[in-house]
């Protein structure tokens, strides 16, 4: 049974109670975690508060040097990591694979901004003074992550923390906790002082807002759910605690009458189908100009009826696992529903597959609709699953206006040969992102997050240091 990391012992629920982990293609239980307490809360929170004084004052090239050595570790772990992943999030070993090797390389990544973080000089109008600038770790944060991509979202919120000198205490998804446990005892196995890092498993419903309005909480990182992001920031007001909020998205991909429509479709499937279409940055509605769009829909289709074989997590041949939970596919299913209903044409997919092999798991194959309603629940919702609305414009102002009526903000895309179409996409979509030509795909050394209720505040990047630190002024006189 896994436990929980606190204050470097690992450890049971004080409750004694646990939960059961299942797997998405067949309902069997892989494993059992500990079901935490609102005391398992404040046991974690005061020993990452313990040792945040020592970790905040170590230098941070000796900071730097622990984590590129539990780079090392996680190396050594990722197989073994990869296979809980697949277990119990239901993604192909392959991608699970790939989100393991993430997490070493954001280790990495940070690892090199730990001893560069630094303020400024600032000449006052008083010439016998000076201002300067200090960044400040600041202090402990909690941790909150969803289960579509555990490791590479908690990832994004350990390393800025432990290059900045704070400490974490960590609440993973309760449906996907064991890979993300093994990660961080890996990881702390390079030699992490006790109370760095830690974790708290259980129900977000029972321990969470005991975590999110802990006084001694100094920020709040957190993916998952708009919905559950509201509820932490009304929370986090208790205490004026920071924030930063990386929720839910509906990115738009504009396809223009210039595009490359090879690469716009294999684009289009990856972006919307990979990891069966949970994903928070995915292809979730897509504009198609008149001219290109009867083409682009045939060899999209295609690819959606050949490219994408559902399957079992660990079968060699499977593009797409089983969706993470039964709750998780009724929704697309019924959104699905909902679109035909009122009229869609289903082009690819849009029921679950037949056969023994898919009677016990969540499957849904890749779905792709047209003559979607513009007010149909696909079009305005987050759709999180394999299933795609196709729209045609007239022109490009079209395209922008329709992709910036969702609520949503994160991430957006234009196929177009012609640059001035590219910049304006660029200039004129609301989001946090926007790729042009290009897969969606979040860069390490690109700051990432959301506008509108997708969210606010940045990971990777730089600038994700600044959100892990509080710049302070400092006057010097002359004494
Ligand atoms: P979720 O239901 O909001 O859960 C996310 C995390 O919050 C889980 O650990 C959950 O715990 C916990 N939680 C639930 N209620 C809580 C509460 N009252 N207080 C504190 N924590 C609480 O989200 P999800 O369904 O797992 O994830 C899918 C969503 O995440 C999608 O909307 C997706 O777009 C979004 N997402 C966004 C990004 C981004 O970077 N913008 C990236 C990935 C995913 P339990 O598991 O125990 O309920």
């Amino acid at each position: 049974m896994a436990k929980m990391l606190i204050g470097g012992e690992l450890v049971d629920a004080q409750g004694g109670k646990t939960i059961e982990v299942r797997n998405p293609a067949n309902g069997e239980v892989v494993g059992q975690i500990p079901r935490g307490t609102t005391a398992d809360v404040d046991a974690a929170v005061d020993a990452a508060r313990k040792a945040f004084p020592a970790w905040a004052a170590m230098p941070g090239s000796k900071r730097a040097k622990l984590m590129h050595a539990a780079a090392l570790k996680m190396h050594e772990v990722v197989d073994e990591v990869a296979k809980l992943l697949a277990m119990e999030q239901g993604k192909p070993l392959a991608h699970a694979k790939i989100e393991a090797q993430r997490v070493a390389e954001n280790l990495e990544y940070f690892a090199g901004l730990a001893d560069k973080i630094r303020g400024d000089y600032i000449p006052l109008d008083d010439p016998s003074k000076f201002g300067i600038t200090m960044r400040r770790p600041v202090g402990v944060v909690a941790a909150i992550t969803p289960w579509n991509f555990p490791l590479t979202l908690f990832a994004n919120k350990l390393c800025p923390a432990l290059a900045t000198g704070c400490t974490i205490v960590l609440k993973p998804a309760s449906t996907t906790p064991l890979a993300t446990q093994r990660a961080i005892e890996a990881i702390n196995s390079a030699g992490f002082p006790p109370g760095v890092i830690n974790t708290v498993h259980g129900a977000g419903s029972e321990i969470g807002d005991a975590l999110v309005s802990h006084p001694k909480i100094n920020k709040i990182a957190f993916t998952g759910q708009t919905a559950t992001g509201k509820r932490i920031m009304e929370l986090a007001a208790k205490n004026v605690t920071r924030v930063t909020l990386e929720l839910g998205g509906s990115d738009a991909m504009i396809v223009a009458d210039d595009a490359d429509i090879r690469r716009a479709t294999a684009a289009a499937a990856i972006g919307r189908f990979f990891n069966a279409g949970q994903a928070c940055l995915a292809v979730k509605r897509i504009f198609l100009f008149e001219k290109i769009a009867e083409e682009f829909m045939t060899k999209f289709t295609e690819r959606a009826q050949k490219e994408w074989k559902v399957g079992e997590q660990f079968a060699a041949d499977t593009k797409m696992g089983p969706l993470h939970t039964e709750q998780q596919r009724a929704e697309v299913e019924a959104q699905v529903a909902d679109a035909v209903k009122r009229g869609a044409k289903v082009l690819a997919g849009g029921k679950r597959p037949e056969g023994a092999e898919y009677s016990k798991g969540w499957f849904y194959p890749a779905t792709v609709l047209t003559d979607v309603p513009e007010d149909s629940r696909m079009a305005t919702e987050e759709v999180f699953g394999p299933a795609v609305p196709l729209f045609i414009v007239k022109e490009l102002d079209e395209a922008i206006t329709k992709a910036n009526s969702s609520i949503y903000g994160l991430g957006s895309s234009i196929f177009t040969k012609d640059m001035a179409k590219a910049r304006k996409a660029a200039e004129q979509l609301d989001a946090g992102y926007t790729w042009v030509n290009d897969i969606q795909i979040a860069y390490d050394q690109l700051p990432f997050g959301g506008a509108k209720q997708s969210g606010f505040g940045k990971e990777h990047g730089v600038e994700a240091i600044e959100s892990y630190t509080e710049k302070k002024s400092v006057v010097l006189g002359s004494g």
